[in-house]
């Protein structure tokens, strides 16, 4: 779309704010909203921010950067109460940042994403990714404040009436195909309380933005009844977490590069080596794709997520299986990733990993078809199969010993990403916390 088609659509449907997004380095959706009067100046990317205050953006020099919109990213939101809809209609555009000279901001993650998109259009690839984004709908308590309650009892694939989230799932996917989703599947997960909605994988630029808007919008219905939405990996122990499966493919002039009859499995040579290059940088990845102290607690096994580096074509306790599916739908499932992820890092590593694995010729140790979880130590050892990085702090050694993940991070970044997530784990590592108490207090 061209600015002055955007404007003639801004004025067409009546809206009275446009919301300028970009992310910090977390993920985080950060907007400036603009009146009616500015949109022009808006949509000719002339909107300045002073980026001091935003995660990670933070640099020596002047602080003052540009939003510069994607208007591929054009949508006018749905109305999601009537209060709302007295306000007036609101639209959004997902900006890039770029300094006031003219150049793209480092630290900008969709800037990082698009680095490697480019190095793949360079080889004439282009990935694709189909998400499948789960999250626990929990109850309020009195006075608004999040719980950990869920308000139902069913499990994987129930049908309603045990579903009560069943009528706010629908109502998260109405308004997701209202504003262009292609919708595959909803249904309810194995915790209590838990959802998964599935929609149409597509180019990794379009899928990092369909996943933060995502978020956003079923936090919004779910505050709309009452609920709280959340993503957190694992919120309630002793039941599965939440993970953000990502099936990831390569198309190349129109057709998947992954299928090719002929080979083992009816995969190509850079089908397996970009798995190659997903084992290879997995450890070094895993503090971006699964970012949080909690993340590395939906990380052990006997739920459903992946603790060990490994790959198979019919078993989902490996990182990564392939589904069965062959033609344009050959694909790799990426079981790591959760969903309190930023979407924009997260596939800018995974594209990074699977690049180099194909520069590099890398070839995957043979596929694990057994339940790696009834495995012993000395089995995986024979298979070697080694462990993920079992918490953050862990996580970011391996990160920072990763030169190829640092190198696609960049160095302002990467810097920046560290330090947070350092301070995150020195934070967890003061707090006493009650399993603590429980377990010592009186005993010592
Ligand atoms: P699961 O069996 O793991 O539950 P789902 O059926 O829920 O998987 O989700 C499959 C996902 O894979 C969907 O998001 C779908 O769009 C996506 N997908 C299908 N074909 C491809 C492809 N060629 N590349 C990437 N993703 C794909
Ligand atoms: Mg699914
Ligand atoms: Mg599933
Ligand atoms: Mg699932
Ligand atoms: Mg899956």
């Amino acid at each position: 779309m061209s600015p002055e088609a955007v404007l003639e659509r801004l004025h067409h449907e009546g809206v009275k704010f446009l919301r300028l997004q970009f992310c910090d380095i977390l993920g985080t959706v950060k907007n400036i909203e603009v009146a009616q009067s500015q949109f022009a100046k808006a949509l000719k990317g002339e909107v300045m921010f002073d980026g001091s205050a935003v995660q990670g953006f933070t640099r020596v020099e002047e602080s003052d950067m540009l939003l510069r919109p994607d208007l591929n990213t054009f949508l006018v939101f749905p109305q999601f109460s009537t209060l709302e809809g007295e306000r007036g209609k609101v639209a959004r555009l997902i900006c890039d940042v770029y300094l006031p000279d003219g150049t793209p901001f480092e630290g900008d993650p969709r800037r990082v994403l698009r680095r490697q998109i480019e190095r793949a259009e360079a080889m004439g690839l282009s990935l694709h990714c189909g998400p499948e984004p789960e999250f626990f709908l929990f109850e309020r308590g009195e006075r608004g404040e999040g719980t950990t309650r869920t308000n139902d009892h069913a499990g994987y694939f129930d049908l309603a009436p045990i579903d009560r989230g069943e009528r706010i799932r629908r109502e998260i996917t109405n308004k997701l195909v209202e504003m262009g989703f292609e919708i595959e599947g909803a249904h309810h997960e194995v915790a209590p309380g838990q959802h998964e909605i599935d929609f149409g994988y597509a180019p990794a630029l379009q899928t990092a933005d369909a996943i933060s808007t995502f978020k956003f919008v079923v936090k919004r219905v779910a505050l709309e009844y009452g609920l709280l939405a959340s993503f957190l990996p694992k919120p309630v122990a002793g039941v599965n977490g939440s993970g953000m499966h990502c099936h990831l493919s390569l198309f190349r002039d129109g057709k998947n590069a992954f299928d090719d009859p002929a080979g083992e499995y009816g995969l190509s040579p850079l089908a397996t080596q970009f798995v190659a290059g997903l084992l290879e940088h997995a450890p070094g990845m895993v503090a971006v794709t699964n970012p949080l102290v909690n993340s590395y607690k939906r990380l052990i096994p006997g739920y459903e997520a992946p603790v060990n580096v490994a790959w198979s074509t019919s078993n989902r306790s490996a990182l990564i299986r392939i589904p069965a599916k062959r033609g344009n739908s050959t694909r790799a499932e990426f079981r790591m990733p959760d969903p309190s992820c930023n979407p924009y890092l997260a596939l800018a590593l995974i594209l990074a990993a699977g690049l180099d694995g194909i520069q590099e010729k890398l070839e995957p140790p043979p596929a694990i078809q057994r339940n790696i979880f009834k495995m012993t130590v000395r089995e995986k050892r024979h298979h070697k199969i080694r462990e993920l990085p079992g918490n953050l702090s862990e996580a970011v050694d391996a990160l920072e010993r990763d030169e190829i993940m640092v190198a696609a991070l960049g160095e302002h970044l990467q810097d920046h990403y560290s330090a947070a997530k350092r301070q995150e784990w020195a934070e967890y590592s003061a707090t006493v916390h009650a399993w603590e108490l429980e377990r010592y207090l009186d005993l010592i």
